[in-house]
């Protein structure tokens, strides 16, 4: 195969609040393999949060490069992807970008959509919410306005003065199911009043009360807690999810963290054999990221891929939102194209 890369940036259309910080943006990497005259697509969406950035996505797939080079038939995923892994350790927005570019090869190469290879329908995909960022109450309640299409909002708490956030969004969305993400932020006796706060505004679960890794404090939570637990920082990959058995309600499914689409297949029967809910989320991504997760939403329970609506400008088309319905379409592969 041929491969190739290249760094870019995307902007928010507004500051993109969470508990550890305001983004306007973020960089992403288009990667490209072609074999046979046909091109694969992938993106890489580096979270620092996960110890990655463009710097250590262009170094992983420059340490990637001879292997890739030397891949003769890309219909064999499951050994090329069980190489990279053995090759790098975990660079989840790397990985992503591979598998996604490998899957997009192998629907073109067929002539088929990645949702019709893995026998899905797309009529089964759940709504997509939209997320509100941090931001004073007041933004927070016009954002909510301004996202009037979305029926499912997904607010983001875990700052001082949650509640005249979450209250604000409420009172600016009476009808919507509305669902909370406190990424990480809170202290155990924080969620619980949090989530009993939630209850009160009629939120349908909360996401990542606490921070990522301990299981007494989330016991502890869960065994007060009014609402399901959804886990997000604590589900990286399938290994993970066994532990989560009977401490949470539902895991969040991203492919930057986990490593693309297989792996996420993967989480989701590895979620269904403990008995966990399924979510499937993004990061800042645009409509080239965001097709890779899209095409895995009907085998799910709860939708967050809002990432390429949060933004400015997408140098992609395909896959994509309208008020909240997931869009897929028949083209072969992931279905993207340059805009
Ligand atoms: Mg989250």
């Amino acid at each position: 195969m041929n491969i190739s890369w290249e760094t870019f940036k995307v902007h928010t259309a507004h500051p993109f609040g969470i508990s550890r910080g305001v983004k306007t943006g973020d960089d992403l990497v288009w990667f490209r393999l072609e074999h046979e005259g046909i091109e694969g697509w992938g993106e890489a969406a580096p979270q620092g949060y996960y110890g990655e950035s463009a710097a250590t996505v262009e170094a992983a797939l420059q340490k990637l490069a001879p292997s890739l080079e030397q891949v003769e038939d890309p219909f064999r995923l499951e050994p090329i992807e069980r190489d990279l892994r053995s090759a790098l350790g975990h660079n989840g927005s790397v990985h992503s970008a591979v598998s996604s570019a490998l899957h997009d090869w192998v629907g073109k190469r067929v002539g088929l959509p990645l949702w019709k290879m893995w026998g899905l329908d797309p009529a089964n995909a759940p709504l997509s919410s939209f997320t509100i960022g941090i931001d004073e109450p007041d933004v927070m309640a016009k954002k909510t306005k301004e996202a009037s299409e979305y029926p499912i909002l997904k607010i983001k708490l875990g700052s001082p003065d949650d509640e005249a956030r979450l209250r604000a969004v409420r009172e600016a969305a009476t009808d919507k199911t509305l669902r909370v993400d406190a990424n990480a932020a809170w202290t155990p006796s924080e969620a619980v009043e949090g989530i009993a706060m939630c209850a009160h505004y009629g939120v349908e679960f909360v996401e990542q009360p606490l921070p990522h890794c301990d299981w007494d404090e989330l016991a502890f939570v869960r065994a007060r807690a009014s609402l399901p637990i959804v886990v997000d920082e604590s589900s990286i990959v399938a290994t993970d999810i066994p532990k989560l058995d009977g401490l949470v309600d539902g895991i969040n499914i991203k492919l930057a963290k986990c490593g693309g689409p297989r792996e996420a297949i993967r989480m989701v029967h590895t979620a269904r054999a403990c008995g966990l809910s399924v979510m499937l989320g993004c990061m800042l991504e645009t409509t080239l990221g965001i097709a890779a997760a899209a095409h895995v939403a009907p085998l799910v329970d709860y939708v967050d891929l809002d990432g390429a609506a949060l933004l400015k400008e997408d140098p992609f088309t395909g896959p994509h939102l309208e008020a909240g319905r997931i869009v897929l379409g028949d083209a072969p592969g992931l279905g993207v194209d340059r805009a």
